[in-house]
């Protein structure tokens, strides 16, 4: 036998089983128990919806022998049966895609001028309407504003803004609703109890999220792992699995990785994503969604029925959302919408959610209100922190302030670094870096820092033959580069950390020569590496 997709096999076929759009079904039941059926209707909203489903239920219930008491078709009757076997002549379905030109809604417009021969109605289904091509519209609009007392449309779209006013001042409209995930994963269940398919409902839920308001999505979402796993218990892994996507643990190490800059990270993260071989477009969503969930669970108390998470994440997000600015947030969800309407039709869309990415890190790069509500944010929890910020500058980032701000900050008299800020850069290194003008910080990377006995940073940059140091100690020891570090460090540290950069000729990279401090003059003697006489006074 072979096998029916789950949408077809369980299209509704009485009112009941319409979920999610009482506030239609109501009122068309109303309809046909008080015999005031119109003529002319249009059914506006986001595809699998259930537009198509009610028009046709619709079609059938006006033209049932033995209605049921709800309005409902009775299913049974010779007319039912036909237009469920499709040889009704009662019933027309149109696609306004395929034939939208003048000449179909001619045949239409004669076709009508005949009654039906059995039952009381015609019924002419237009699915995507907004198709239509002007001429088509013009031909209908008489036809649709007089139409003769036995027929009645029901035009369908996804894109009302596109249906002429002519048509809208003409018609009843119904607005379908997204279904809630809810009602969905509700539906689901149902219908996997009755195909005798086990599945956890953590699992259905997170089908019907991913199928985004859509019951037919969702249906066909659902189809996709039952094939995938046949005969199974179908598990929220396995629907993970199946559906690409990428749970809450990685979604939060990256929004980690943001919120402390780390552009490197960030991108490690979504790189070890997409060669996993995730679909990068549902990534993007799903982090969206997760973005929003946090907006959500900061704003409203107890979400737990709303979100679709599991109590312990939850706990787990409440304790970030407290960590993140609303606007922020906002920020991000914006810059990653923005980035999703991008990768529809993007080739490149690594290179896209890259890009997006490092624009999340780096609020400098923007200039618009959420960007600097993000820097400035970033600059109270460093004065949280305990870092001083020069006054004057206030709200400013010493990356991209203005030059006569930057200049006060260099002027500052800030106090020599203690040791321990010195330590403070080492252990907040990548972060330090984040700060750095992106052009320069891939030479800082390259660089391997310490701190000497007497409280200096100390960068070291491997230059012997075969690798390509060299360029990375130039750019280090340029004058610019060496000013914008200066001051990135007494912004992050609120002192003023002394710098030296040092070559390594050895060829033994400078990460093994030594773990840190006074240790390094001694390896570094022993190697033989760097430096003047004079530098070392140990
Ligand atoms: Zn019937």
């Amino acid at each position: 036998m072979s096998y029916m997709a789950l949408y077809r096999k369980f299209r509704p076929q009485e009112f009941s089983e319409v979920k999610g759009q009482d506030h239609i079904v109501t009122t068309l039941k109303n309809q046909l128990k008080n015999d005031r059926i119109g003529h002319a209707y249009l059914f506006t909203g986001t595809r699998g919806t259930g537009k198509t489903t009610v028009a046709k239920l619709f079609a059938k219930a006006v033209n049932c022998e033995n209605r049921q008491e709800d309005g409902s078709p009775c299913g049974e009757c010779p007319s039912c049966r036909a237009i469920a076997e499709g040889r009704s002549m009662n019933v027309v379905e149109m696609d306004g895609a395929s034939n939208n030109g003048v000449d179909h809604a001619r045949s239409i417009i004669e076709e009508i001028a005949y009654p039906p021969t059995e039952g009381r109605y015609k019924v002419y289904i237009i699915d995507e309407v907004h198709m239509l091509s002007t001429g088509a519209f013009n031909a209908l609009l008489k036809t649709i504003e007089e139409p003769p007392s036995y027929a009645i449309f029901i035009l369908a779209t996804t894109e009302v803004q596109k249906v002429p006013i002519t048509i809208l001042s003409r018609v009843q409209r119904y607005d379908f609703h997204r279904i809630s995930i809810d009602t969905i994963s509700a539906r689901l269940a149902d219908l996997m109890e009755r195909e005798g398919v086990d599945a956890e409902e953590k699992a259905l839920r997170y089908v019907a999220k991913v199928g985004d308001g859509s019951m037919r999505d969702s249906l066909s979402l659902l189809d996709q792992c039952i094939a995938f796993y046949p005969d199974q218990t179908l598990t929220y892994d396995n629907v993970l699995n199946v559906l690409g996507a990428v749970d809450n643990e990685v979604f939060s190490k990256i929004l980690r990785g943001i919120m402390n800059r780390d552009v490197s990270e960030v991108i490690r993260v979504v790189d070890e994503i997409i060669i996993e071989g995730r679909e990068i477009g549902q990534f993007v969503t799903d982090f969206t969604w997760y973005l929003r969930n946090l907006l959500l669970v900061k704003n409203i108390e107890n979400m737990e029925d709303i979100l679709d998470i599991s109590t312990d994440n939850l706990k787990v997000m409440q304790e970030e959302a407290q960590k993140l600015d609303e606007a922020v947030l906002m920020r991000y969800i914006r810059v990653l919408s923005t980035l999703s309407d991008q990768l529809r039709n993007a080739t490149q869309k690594r290179v896209m959610t890259e890009i997006a990415m490092i624009r999340l890190c780096r609020p400098q790069m923007e200039r618009d209100n959420d960007s600097m509500i993000d820097r400035i944010r970033s600059l109270e929890q460093q004065l949280a922190n305990g870092v001083v910020v020069a006054a004057g500058s206030a709200g400013a980032d010493p990356a991209t302030a203005g030059s006569a701000a930057a200049a006060d900050l260099t002027k500052r008299p800030f106090p020599d670094a203690r040791p321990e800020e010195v330590d403070a850069v080492l252990k907040q290194w990548n972060e330090v870096l984040s700060l750095l003008d992106p052009m320069r910080r891939q030479f800082y990377q390259t660089a391997t820092p310490t701190a000497t006995a007497d409280g200096e940073l100390l960068l070291v940059v491997d230059i012997a033959a075969g690798s390509d140091g060299s360029l990375a100690y130039s750019v280090l020891t340029s004058e610019t580069a060496q000013q914008e570090f200066q001051q990135v460090l007494n912004n992050f540290t609120g002192a003023n950390v002394k710098v030296r950069v040092e070559s390594n000729q050895t060829g033994v990279p400078a990460e093994k020569l030594y773990t840190s401090g006074p240790e390094f003059f001694k390896r570094a003697e022993e190697f033989g590496m760097l430096v003047e006489e004079d530098d070392i006074e140990e």
